[in-house]
């Protein structure tokens, strides 16, 4: 079920801040105020979408392709694509997600460490 009041609903209608690198009428890209690497930006929906499942699950074709077509221009405008970049979408307890409304994150500009932490045990 989706919350209006979570924190990124309230970036989307402007109640609060946000470092907003990149707007359309469909998306924002903002910078994550925690970032993990010297770039961490989140691109967002202004649907309404708890997660990638839900956003999956009930946003129409066009407003997927077209969200996906927007995280690739963000990369482009982030100058990120030469040297790499990792995009990541956390849903639900498990994987940690914080915030219920959909969201990717674009992490960059340094060397990221391996998700393969598990292996060098
Ligand atoms: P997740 O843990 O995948 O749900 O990611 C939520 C992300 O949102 C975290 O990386 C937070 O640092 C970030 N975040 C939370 N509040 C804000 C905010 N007001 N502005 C920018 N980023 C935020």
């Amino acid at each position: 079920m989706y919350n209006k009041e979570n924190i990124f609903a309230k970036i989307i209608r402007k109640e609060i801040n946000a470092d907003i690198i990149y707007e359309n009428q469909d998306i924002i890209a903002f910078k994550d105020i925690t970032p993990v690497a010297n770039i961490h930006v989140l691109v967002i929906p202004k649907g309404e979408y708890t997660s990638y499942s839900d956003f999956i699950a009930n946003a129409d074709d066009n407003e997927i392709a077209s969200f996906f077509k927007s995280v690739k221009h963000v990369i482009e405008l982030l100058n990120i694509e030469k040297n790499g970049y990792r995009l990541l979408t956390n849903h639900g307890d498990d994987a940690g997600q914080t915030v219920e409304h959909y969201h990717v994150h674009i992490i960059a500009g340094e060397k990221l460490e391996s998700l393969n932490a598990r292996s060098k045990e």
